[in-house]
């Protein structure tokens, strides 16, 4: 099972009106492999991983994410989307809604639990990102990180096989991106199957399987972290790393 790729994306190509956003996208994910993506701003790393949970359509080549195929038609979104959660750079918790109910609200809206079952799993999932003591208050009154660990423990209580992360560190206050960062490497050393985009190299140097280098819509190189950073092949990717590292 683990030889088998999760997700399959081929020949992958996007358009944004005129504008060639995606480029011959071929990439395959094992199930429990750790993927970063990183490459400049605009390259198309978003819209790359919003694909998986077809947040975003394709007008050429194939996605198959756990054997649902994604560029078959429009019936097959809520079948993904309960497969595949998502943690964004802004948290998008709702703002009206406390902790507790922003974790609740899609498990018994779409996978039909009870109010106790969902708020039991939640719970469980708050103590995993270590605030269930902030169960009862709204988002306003988190700091950014504590925010974005129930994003992240409102994904898990979906029960996905596959989550992504896009920039979940990039809003916050310094202080408060180690909290998360160790969030989502608990996560990795639990088996899930992970793609984040992300400039924090500290933290795929320590947690990737596999670093994916993007520009101008394409997968420029990738591989493992070791050898990414100690012998990047491509110029560009060279250039990258001399502006972030
Ligand atoms: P990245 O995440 O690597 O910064 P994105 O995937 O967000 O890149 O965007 C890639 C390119 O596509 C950028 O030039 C961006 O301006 C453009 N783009 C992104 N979303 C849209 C959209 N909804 N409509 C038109 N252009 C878009
Ligand atoms: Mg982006």
């Amino acid at each position: 099972m683990t030889t088998e790729s999760i997700i399959r994306m081929e020949a992958v190509n996007k358009w944004y009106g005129e504008f060639q956003v995606l480029t011959g996208i071929d990439l395959s994910v094992r199930q429990g492999e750790r993927i970063v993506i990183c490459g400049p701003s605009g390259s198309g790393k978003s819209t790359l991983i919003r694909c998986i949970n077809r947040l975003e359509t394709v007008q050429k080549g194939r996605i198959v994410v756990d054997g649902i195929d994604l560029t078959a038609g429009g019936k097959n979104v809520d079948a993904v989307r309960a497969e595949v959660g998502m943690v964004f750079q802004q948290f998008n918790l709702f703002p009206h809604l406390t902790i507790l109910e922003n974790c609740t609200l899609a498990p018994m809206r779409s996978r039909g639990m009870t109010k106790a079952q969902a708020e039991e799993v939640a719970m469980k999932y708050l103590t995993r990102v270590r605030i269930p003591e902030q169960a009862g208050k709204y988002p306003s009154q988190l700091s950014g990180g504590q925010q974005q660990r129930v994003a992240i423990a409102r994904a898990l209580c979906m029960a996905p096989k596959i989550m992504l992360f896009d920039e979940p560190t990039s809003a916050l206050d310094p202080e408060m991106v180690k909290e998360v960062l160790d969030t989502m490497i608990g996560l990795a050393e639990d088996g899930m199957t992970m793609l984040c985009v992300t400039h924090e190299m500290g933290f795929a140097r320590s947690v990737a399987d596999r670093v994916i280098f993007m520009a101008d819509g394409k997968i420029v190189e990738q591989a493992p972290p070791g050898e990414f950073f100690s012998n990047p092949k491509d110029e560009r990717t060279r250039q990258f790393l001399g502006q972030i590292l």
